[in-house]
């Protein structure tokens, strides 16, 4: 029988491929490979559906025309051995055939597909593992924040791509078992995906999925396979030491060296204070007030708007434009921010995208103006000119979508992209203010481009689900090198926009204004508070883009704000101490998640209490409700 193994691990894999399992040498436990997981396709789409539940027959599609995933194990495989540290499968059905290599690694296994043997032009990479005879287990997920699912619940499917709302923000993920947890990271993330589904009948599947580039495989896909220990902590230091041994984290401490602007970030309130210009709000005074009660650093964002279309109304009212008070924030020791807004351009103009067919993309719609998508080769050029006319004197930049969005083929015949180029080029588009030594913010938390800028955003601020909690996975992997605020607008005080496309009611919901629970949530991972003290802003009407814009405003003298203040100061105190270092490790101390530690590299130790009632940690004594405590 196929078999290699080496002191960590065992692959066994059957000779007509159906069967491959995984052992861990260390601690006995097995992990079988769902064969019925096996799913691919061969139609060049792009965002094929992946679902146990509809593994239909070849050239199924969904109701908008998206092929689903078929079963291609159906005829024997089979396996060659390589050496005597790597196997070869090769699976056939209808999709046609994938081969992939397995390989034993220094603290893992290697999963390729062997391109120029392969026919499918996507597939699961390589399906789901789960433990021998479970067919629940709990998931670490790299959704916003992190995700710790317990298995538990009724069917769902999720399809999360590099996207910064809905998708995924770093390229792994585990399953949990008794003895130990696998983890997975995906090699080549921007043509890639997770599936992760519970199916009908009651099996977790998590799979990443390599996706079509240019309508195939085209370039060598892999996953990496690890056992790690089954908690939070060892998950994301596995992944860590990955990024750290690819040179790809960079330091608070090296980022500071070369822009020491940066300083002012530790301890600062994020600060939202809108889109539109208030008239009858007197800025200055705000600004004032802000330092007066103790805030005496702040991300201000945004002063201006950076697009290339300007003046446009916004729920009737001109985007804010208060450059002129550059000089007192800066006096204040604020960082001052604009909008830099390339990634949406005017249809006629050649900055736009192309897709496959011709066509541009569509973009964001504003009352009566519509715009396009960017092609980021041509949003370089324009960051740098915005930044050179009227976006100049500021001392930040927070970059709308850049880092949100998800990864685009661009067919336009003077700057063609494939998704790993687009990834680049939105890289350069940050570095066009870290370049000149900004404070750089963008919409998403991408961790592969956290070299080039200093703070991600987009939180699920709910953090008790009945089947799942949120857990600081980003801040495992990255606090000490990116910031991950909330988006824009789920500021503390602000529920405006759970409504947009309805994201506060998915399921793993999305929105501001849930106060208390946002400031925990920033205190367990060390992350600075987000409020919308004062200025206006527009939202969609019911949440809809189309159905126009209305107006809401806020000012220092309502009491959501006075009360998202109260909670932002002392997280923001707690952001200056612990800001820089790095989140060492996790604890979940309550089975619903309800409450959870954190321990920094200087010993901080910080208790978070998300549940109705007090409760009690040996470290930190009674937390009150919805609170947080440190020592
Ligand atoms: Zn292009």
């Amino acid at each position: 029988m196929p078999t290699i193994r080496d002191r960590n691990i065992e692959l066994f894999v059957s000779k007509d491929a159906r069967t491959i399992r995984l052992t861990n040498r260390a601690t006995g436990g097995r992990w079988v490979l769902d064969g019925d997981t096996a799913l691919g396709d061969r139609s060049g789409a792009q965002w094929v559906r992946y679902d146990l539940d509809k593994r239909s027959k070849p050239g199924a599609t969904d109701e908008r025309g998206t092929p689903y995933a078929y079963a291609f194990n159906k005829k024997a495989g089979s396996v060659e051995a390589l050496g005597d540290r790597a196997l070869v499968v090769t699976r056939r059905g209808e999709a046609g055939e994938l081969v992939m290599r397995f390989e034993l690694t220094a603290d893992g296994c290697r999963v390729s597909i062997v391109v120029g043997r392969t026919t499918v032009t996507s597939c699961a990479l390589p399906g789901a593992f789960r433990p021998e005879g479970a067919a629940a287990m709990a998931v670490a997920l790299p959704k916003n924040q992190g995700i710790w699912h317990k298995g538990t619940g009724g069917p769902f499917n999720h399809d999360l791509d590099r996207e910064g709302h809905g998708g995924f923000t770093m390229p792994f993920f585990a399953g949990i078992g008794e003895h130990e947890a696998l983890l997975t990271i995906i090699e080549q993330e921007h043509d890639a995906r997770m599936w992760f589904q519970k199916t009908a009948g009651g099996r977790m599947a998590v799979s990443a999925v390599a996706d079509a580039s240019l309508g195939r495989l085209r370039y060598e896909r892999s996953v990496l396979l690890r056992f790690v220990e089954p908690n939070l902590t060892a998950i994301c230091q596995s992944y860590r030491q990955y990024v750290k041994d690819g040179g790809n984290l960079v330091t608070w401490e090296e980022k500071i060296a070369a822009r020491p602007n940066l300083e002012k970030l530790f301890g600062a309130l994020m600060c939202f204070i809108g889109y539109c210009q208030d008239a009858d709000l007197d800025y200055a005074a705000s600004f004032k007030r802000l330092k007066a009660m103790g805030f005496d650093r702040a991300f201000v964002y945004p002063l201006a708007m950076g697009n290339i279309v300007e003046g446009y109304p916004m729920g009737g009212r001109p985007p804010i434009d208060i450059r002129k008070h550059l000089g007192l924030l800066a006096e204040l020791g604020y960082i001052s921010a604009g909008w830099m807004w390339t990634e949406d351009v005017p249809a006629d103009g050649p900055d736009i995208a192309l897709n496959a067919e011709g066509k541009p993309f569509g973009g964001w719609t504003i009352d009566e103006y519509k715009w396009c998508r960017g092609c980021p080769v041509r949003q370089v050029a324009l960051s740098n000119r915005i930044q050179d006319e009227r976006m100049k004197g500021f001392t930040g930049h927070h970059f709308d979508v850049t880092a949100s969005r998800g990864g685009m083929e661009c067919f336009h015949a003077d700057h063609p992209l494939d998704r790993r180029e687009d990834a680049a080029w939105r890289r350069k588009v940050l570095e066009t203010g870290t370049k000149r030594g900004l404070v750089v913010s963008s919409e998403g938390f991408w961790g592969w481009a956290s070299p080039s800028y200093d703070i991600g955003s987009v939180k699920i601020a709910t953090p008790v689900h009945a089947d799942w909690y949120t857990v600081p996975m980003t801040a495992l992997v990255y606090h000490d090198s990116l910031v991950h605020d909330w988006w824009e607008v789920d500021n503390y005080n602000n529920p405006h926009h759970r409504s947009q496309h309805k994201r506060g009611e998915r399921y793993f919901p999305l929105g501001g204004g849930w106060q208390r629970l946002q400031a925990a949530q920033d205190a367990l991972a060390g992350q600075p508070p987000n409020v919308f003290p004062f200025g206006s802003q527009y939202a969609f009407v019911e949440g809809v883009m189309s159905k126009g814009t209305e107006l809401y405003r806020y000012n220092l003298d309502m009491a959501e704000v006075k009360e998202a203040l109260a909670l932002a100061l002392p997280v923001a105190r707690l952001h200056r101490r612990v800001g820089k270092l790095a989140l060492v490790s996790h604890e979940t101390l309550a089975g619903d998640g309800s409450v959870q530690a954190s321990v920094f590299s200087d010993g901080t130790r910080v208790v978070v209490n998300y549940a109705d009632e007090p409760r009690e940690s040996a470290a930190v004594g009674v937390v009150e409700p919805t609170s947080w405590k440190a020592v």
